[in-house]
């Protein structure tokens, strides 16, 4: 399916959006913590409410979009965050808890998601997904048979 981009300077200003088909997810959630600024990326949150509907639990967002400069405080490893600033991940804790984490990654990779990274400490808990591609420059698992997958 082709990617389209949508992007609202605020996050507020998506509510009222009838292109907006995720229903398991609001623009809040997706939106820059920093700026408040919303990038969509069609494709990824297509995945991602494909997973959501597949696990049929609630999934969190924790972090979703990240605009290249609020990403500098947020991190300074862009090779595994550089994926939010394209609007193609999310950092997610599925309601379940860590012990659903092989059931979500098993689910991502069927639905179309590349990479995950785990952060499993126990209040922290967090699972990062994303689906940025090798010919796109980011670390893949070699013939996509499985998510690429590291740790926080
Ligand atoms: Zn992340």
């Amino acid at each position: 399916m082709r990617r389209v981009s949508l992007e609202y300077r605020h996050w507020q200003a998506a509510l009222d959006d009838p292109r907006w088909r995720w229903p398991s997810f609001g623009p809040r959630e997706m939106a820059c913590q920093g700026t408040g600024k919303l990038k969509i990326d069609t494709v990824f949150m297509d995945k991602l409410q494909a997973v959501r509907w597949a696990y049929g639990k609630p999934i969190a967002v924790h972090s979703g979009y990240r605009t290249p400069g609020h990403i500098l405080t947020v991190t300074s490893n862009r090779s595994k965050t550089g994926a939010h600033t394209y609007a193609r991940a999310a950092d997610i804790r599925p309601e379940g808890g860590p012990a659903d984490v092989p059931l979500i990654l098993s689910l991502a990779l069927t639905h179309g998601m590349t990479r995950c990274g785990l952060m499993l400490s126990r209040d922290r808990w967090k699972m990062h997904l994303d689906d940025m591609t090798a010919e796109e420059g980011f670390a893949v698992c070699h013939d996509r048979q499985g998510l690429y997958c590291w740790t926080y």
